[in-house]
């Protein structure tokens, strides 16, 4: 449960107008009030692949546990390299990756050595195969010659625990198990981890106009493509998803829904209905069930969005009433819901990479709000990031995001950007 209520929340904010909220305090305010769910399951290291990991995990082992070779060649003792001379050594023993020499090597000894394999105790250095000349049955020559680098002595050498000591940490609590995170746990030896169980993530979309595929499109009407959207981020953030499909704008129909998702769900994330239209009854059902904020934010595509907490059946969430408008509900989504989302995972979040590009488009812009315009990033044959709009930019034309790229972010001070100016890109092609 949330530890302070909204309104403790609000009140900390300064020029706090739910009529006119300004992106940063939004986020802030979203930010402040979710909490993480905190309920842990053991899983598998694979089926850890991103997951939020809910305990540090330390090394119980040193990695490599043996100082090993980096190459197929010869492992020696670097105090018989004479600077500028060939050095002719005995070949006194050979070592595989997995095995170990136990021998002693003397001065003037070596020992051939294949990657991977550990130094025998006596050596601190290994040459590579091709550097070496000369090579009999139990003689192998190593040259000084200019056409190789000297050896320095700890060349080719590996070092125990080099990737991780033990008793290191190695992973800490919150982060998003990557593939090379998982690789890691299994260098580590470790079968299993604690993750965060998954965030179960309650949609549906709102409005009479709205058609499912495989429905027939009536006159006036357009097909849902919010739930699509929402279904492809949300997958893609790892949260176990309940797709409720098209409730109508009838608020018994709508009190049922927001009770329901909120008694089998974390988070319900609503789409349309939360403007000021006759038929918006959503603002009334969410205001009945919990604590619930309407802003209308400064910012374009999407400036009504609901906040806050409902409950029914003593079970509760956190609920995100997101506009129809299908550009908004990404931007919406990208902008605020994400963020809290990962939150509730327990996740140290990484924001969206964001960069700076030039502009080939210019830009008409207002100066008072902060606007989402979709591009396309491109480096250009120098290598510099060029970025332009996708054309028209309207909150309904989702094909501006299917083109898209990247989000141009004019933040609230910027006034109209001429083509050549720096502007800010926030990624999302391609990431969760
Ligand atoms: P609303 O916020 O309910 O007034 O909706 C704003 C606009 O978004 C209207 O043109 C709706 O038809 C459209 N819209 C709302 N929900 C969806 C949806 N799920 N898929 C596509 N368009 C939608
Ligand atoms: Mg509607």
């Amino acid at each position: 449960m949330p530890q302070r209520s909204l309104s403790d929340i609000v009140s900390c904010v300064s020029d706090y107008d739910p009529e006119a909220m300004t992106v940063p305090q939004a986020q802030q305010i979203i930010h402040d009030y979710v909490q993480p769910i905190a309920s842990v399951e053991r899983v598998a290291i694979r089926s850890a692949l991103d997951r939020t990991l809910a305990a540090d995990i330390t090394s119980t082992i040193d990695v490599p546990a043996n100082d090993n070779s980096a190459m197929d060649g010869y492992a020696l003792r670097s105090a018989d390299i004479v600077a500028g001379e060939t050095l002719v050594l005995r070949i006194v023993g050979s070592v595989h990756a997995g095995q170990q020499f136990d021998g002693g090597v003397a001065a003037g000894e070596c020992v051939r050595i294949m990657t991977g394999a550990a130094m025998p105790a006596d050596c601190d250095t290994v040459v590579p195969q091709e550097f070496t000349e000369g090579r009999t049955a139990d003689t192998v020559a190593i040259p000084a010659g200019s056409s190789i680098s000297p050896i320095r002595p700890g060349d080719n050498r590996r070092l125990r625990g080099e990737d991780l000591r033990n008793g290191q940490v190695a992973l800490r609590a919150g982060k998003i198990l990557r593939p090379a995170d998982i690789g890691l746990l299994a260098s580590l030896g470790v079968v299993e981890v604690s993750v965060q169980r998954r965030l179960r993530v309650a949609f549906f979309s709102t409005g009479d106009e709205l058609r499912s595929v495989g429905e027939p499109l009536d006159p006036g009407c357009v097909y849902d493509s919010n739930r699509y959207t929402l279904y492809g981020m949300l997958t893609r953030l790892g949260c176990e998803i309940i797709d409720m499909g098209v409730v109508k704008d009838d608020p018994v129909a709508m009190e049922a829904a927001f009770r329901s998702a909120c008694e089998h769900a974390d988070a319900v994330i609503t789409s349309g209905g939360v403007s000021v239209g006759v038929a918006d009854y959503t603002k009334q059902t969410m205001t009945k069930l919990g604590d619930m904020l309407f802003w209308k934010i400064g910012m374009r595509p999407g400036r009504p969005m609901a906040f806050g907490r409902i409950a029914s059946q003593g079970r509760g969430a956190y609920l995100f009433g997101l506009p129809g408008n299908p550009v908004a509900v990404m931007v919406s989504f990208y902008f605020f819901v994400r963020d809290a989302l990962l939150r509730m995972m327990g996740a140290t979040a990484s924001p969206l990479p964001r960069l700076h590009a030039t502009s080939l488009s210019a830009i008409r812009k207002k100066p008072g709000r902060t606007e989402y315009q979709r591009g396309i990033l491109a480096a250009d044959s120098d290598g510099e990031w060029k970025v332009k709009l996708t054309g028209a930019q309207g909150s309904g034309i989702l094909r501006s995001m299917s083109d898209a790229n990247c989000i141009i972010v004019l933040d609230d001070a910027q006034g109209d950007i001429a083509a050549g100016d720096k502007v800010r890109v926030v990624l999302f092609d391609g990431l969760t």
